[in-house]
């Protein structure tokens, strides 16, 4: 079978590997739809992504058919299209033992820390994948369940309810999912970016006012927005020191501020703004068993993968899919690839 390598920074190869078997009861054999290409991607074509090794096989958000199944499997049958979940956890950790899987001590991601699913096919257990039915149309579009999951995370991790005002600080992708999935709540939402195409985009997926920051002050626009009171919740998905430091000022008292950042540069914040308006102030990682929910929205029509996609390539293209989206980020937002 085919599969996308990446061999060192700035080497990708598509390789022909020996096809996976089926070894294990409860394992299945997928063969591979799509795949949708993540900043992580990219950090680990460049080089600059510090938690991964090589040569890897990328790709964490993947879809695929259901070719064949092991002795042991009663979760789904042959023919059914599956997203996979690319978390993989210990089970004995604190963090596993307390309903945290997703940042276990010894957590791996496949396609980061392990092989991907950006090949033709894949053997996994089936407690990792999730029957999901939009057609067959749209089948490609199954492997935007796990960025979606990052969106539920974040809805969870800041528990976002109706009564909330939302500001989400950068309209990428993950901003864009974390928005359907708050809309979805009967949250209102507030998206900022630079860039206006972006900004476009999240308007249309449903988000309820957007700025562009390089026009509009935001601080000025708060009093308007929330009667100066700040905001209840705020997504960083900007993820610079400073975008850190704005989201800290930003939220009302009783507050919950969401971080995603993984950059080790350092923040200013001085421990009164956090103390005084009792926030709280939460990473959000990967997802913790988010993909039956996600689905739910993808086939009740809540959250739109299709309005997320901009670009499809076969997966032969898939170096010039990395660098388009590495290097025209106003014209991408999801960029899949069909295998
Ligand atoms: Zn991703
Ligand atoms: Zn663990």
């Amino acid at each position: 079978m085919k599969a996308i390598m990446i061999e060192g920074p700035h080497k990708l190869r598509i390789i022909d590997m020996e096809k996976p078997q089926i070894k294990n009861k409860d394992d299945v054999l997928l063969k591979i739809i799509s795949g949708g290409i993540c900043g992580s991607d990219i950090g680990i074509y460049n080089g600059t992504n510090s938690l991964a090794t090589y040569p890897r096989i990328i790709g964490h958000e993947y879809a695929g058919i259901v070719e064949e199944i092991g002795s042991g499997v009663t979760n789904v049958k042959i023919g059914d299209v599956v997203a996979v979940d690319p978390v993989r956890s210990c089970g004995k950790c604190y963090a596993c033992k307390n309903g945290r899987h997703n940042v276990c001590s010894t957590l791996e991601v496949t396609g980061v820390h392990r092989d991907g699913g950006f090949c033709e096919y894949v053997v996994t257990s089936e407690k990792y994948v999730y029957s999901t039915d939009l057609g067959k149309d749209n089948d490609y579009l199954v492997s935007l369940v796990e960025p979606y999951s990052i969106g539920m995370e974040v809805n969870n991790r800041a528990n976002i309810k109706e009564e909330d005002t939302v500001l989400i600080m950068g309209s990428g992708p993950i901003g864009c999912c974390v928005m359907q999935v708050a809309k979805s709540r009967g949250a209102k939402v507030v998206m900022t970016d630079l860039v206006d195409n972006r900004l476009e985009r999240a308007k249309d997926m449903g988000a309820d006012v957007v700025l562009n920051v390089l026009k509009e002050d935001l601080s000025s626009k708060i009093e308007e927005i929330t009667s100066n009171e700040g905001f209840p919740v705020i997504v960083d998905t900007v993820c610079s020191p400073r975008s850190f430091e704005q989201a800290v000022e930003l939220a009302s008292p009783a507050g919950r501020v969401i971080v995603l950042g993984t950059t080790n540069k350092v923040s200013e914040i001085p421990q009164v703004n956090i103390t005084k308006k009792e926030l709280d102030v939460k990473g959000s990682r990967l997802n913790n068993h988010c993909f039956p929910e996600v689905i739910k929205g993808f086939e009740m029509g809540s959250l739109t993968p299709k309005k997320l996609c901009t670009h499809v390539f076969d997966y032969k293209d898939a170096q010039h899919a990395l660098e388009l989206l590495q290097n025209s980020p106003d014209e991408t937002c999801k960029v899949i690839l069909k295998f």
